[in-house]
Order: structure tokens, then sequence, then C-alpha cells
């Protein structure tokens, strides 16, 4: 099969024709990937930044956000079955650890982290992961449309999962950025929570797609805009900030427009 390999850091990854994955543990699934997303973190492990984190072993295959079709399943597996649509938790678990029953599956004392640390990941036609990984589907979703889901999704709604009870009526929420984390968290903050919702973004294009989403203002990020961001929150700054951006200023654009007891 082809595959996305990257051999060493700094150095463009090359599609690779290498032999399909085969089932070996009796939980194991071989998925058919429909789609892999392309993720700025991918950027981060073909410069090494992973390095000192999981020091992967070169070559692999790149690509953690993936969906697409179960092709086989081990034999223990009974939740699956091969033609699934599927979308794939990042982490393999082991859903033993203390961690695993926290819910905590990210902290997995024994986790694999496929397309990440050195294990092979979606950039290719097939992936073996484990039956714990798989979510199962409709039918009528498309991986195309839900890969990035599998990361870019799931921070994004994570941050605003755990800031909900913050985020009561009549409480203010800014969104910095609106790329592929913040549009995200424009619906995920739409869809639970009663805040007010502000997005601001330096690119005219990434507001107007979220608008579509319903946040209640979105602000162009020019000289103006931290004045606009106070203006519409009475001068106090938002309760909660989302920072989606985290670089070139937008770290203490950030801190500057948390209000009062607010949360950054
Ligand atoms: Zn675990």
């Amino acid at each position: 099969m082809k595959a996305v390999r990257l051999h060493r850091y700094h150095e463009r990854p090359s599609v690779d024709e290498v032999p399909e994955p085969a089932i070996k543990g009796p939980l194991d699934v071989l998925v058919r990937i429909g789609a892999a997303g392309l993720c700025r973190t991918d950027l981060h492990i073909y410069e090494g930044q992973w390095e000192h984190l999981t020091h992967p072993q070169l070559p692999f295959t790149l690509g953690h956000e993936n969906a697409g079709w179960v092709e086989e399943v081990g034999s223990a597996v009974s939740n699956l079955a091969a033609g699934d649509t599927v979308i794939l938790h990042p982490h393999i678990t082991c859903g033993l650890c203390r961690y695993c029953r926290a819910g905590n599956e990210m902290h997995c004392t024994s986790s694999r982290f496929p397309g990440v640390d050195g294990t092979d990941g979606g950039m290719a036609n097939y992936l073996l992961t484990d039956a714990r990984s798989v979510v199962k589907l409709d039918p009528s979703l498309q991986p195309a449309d839900v890969a990035a889901l599998a990361d870019a999704g799931l921070t994004a709604y994570h941050a605003v999962k755990k800031a909900l009870p913050l985020l009561y009526p009549g409480t203010t929420a800014l969104i910095i950025g609106a790329g592929g984390l913040g549009h995200i968290g424009v619906q995920a903050l739409k869809a639970m929570s009663a805040a007010t919702v502000i997005v601001l973004d330096r690119n005219q294009a990434a507001l107007d797609l979220v608008r579509g989403y319903g946040p209640n203002h979105t602000v162009l990020a020019d000289d103006g805009a931290a004045q606009k961001i106070l203006d519409l929150t009475d001068g106090q700054g938002a309760e909660v900030v989302f920072d989606f951006v985290a670089e070139q200023g937008a770290e203490a654009l950030g801190w500057n427009l948390t209000g009062r007891g607010g949360s950054h």
C-alpha cells in the first residue's frame, strides 16, 4: 500500500510503498482510511519538536486525524464489523490503567499515538488500531468531512466543555482565532452554552465562515480590535478567553481581554 512516511526531520516526507498492516491481537481493528487530516502538529513532528517527548523511531507513517471504514476485526471485537464507517480516537489506550478508568485516556500509562510517536498513522491506505479507539459513525457520514474532528474537533470541544461551568447566562466568551480549532470552538460554544460569543481573527474570510455558526459578534484583529472587544463587554473583558492561536501577540492580547476573575 502507499503511505506518507517521515524519514528525517526537516526533510520532506515521501510517499512509499509499504506492506499492509495485518491483524495480530484479538482486539485489533484494521481500518481502510477514507481521509486523514493534515494538522499543524504534523509540521511540529516534521521539525522534530516531538523528539524529546515521544522519541519516535523514524521512518514512520504520519496522520493522526483519521476516519474511514472497518476492513477487518480481531477475534474478540464484538462492536464493529467490516464496512462500518468509523472515526478514530487519536490514542490507542489500554482501558485498564488508573487514567483510562478515570476517563483521562490521553494520560494512559501505556498508550500509543499513531502518526506521532513512531506508530504508523493514517496517511496510508490502511491503519491498524484497537477496538477501543474506534468510534462507529452513521454510515451516511463521509470520512473526508469528519476526519479532522478526531483531533482538532476534540481539542476545541474539550476546551469548551471544561469551561462550561463558567459560562452561565450573561457571561461572554471570547474566541481568539477562527481557524482549524476556533471554527469548531464557536460551534461547540453555541451548542453547549448560553454565553455571548465574540470571535476575533485577523483573516476576514475566516470570520465570514464562522458567522454562519451564529457567534454574537465577529471582530477583525486590527489595531482597534482590543478596544472594540472592551466596548462589547462594558469595558470589562470576557469572562472566558479561548486562545486558539497562542503566538504572535495573541497570548498578551488574551490576558488583556480577560475580565476580573475571568479565565484564560
Ligand atoms: Zn490506560
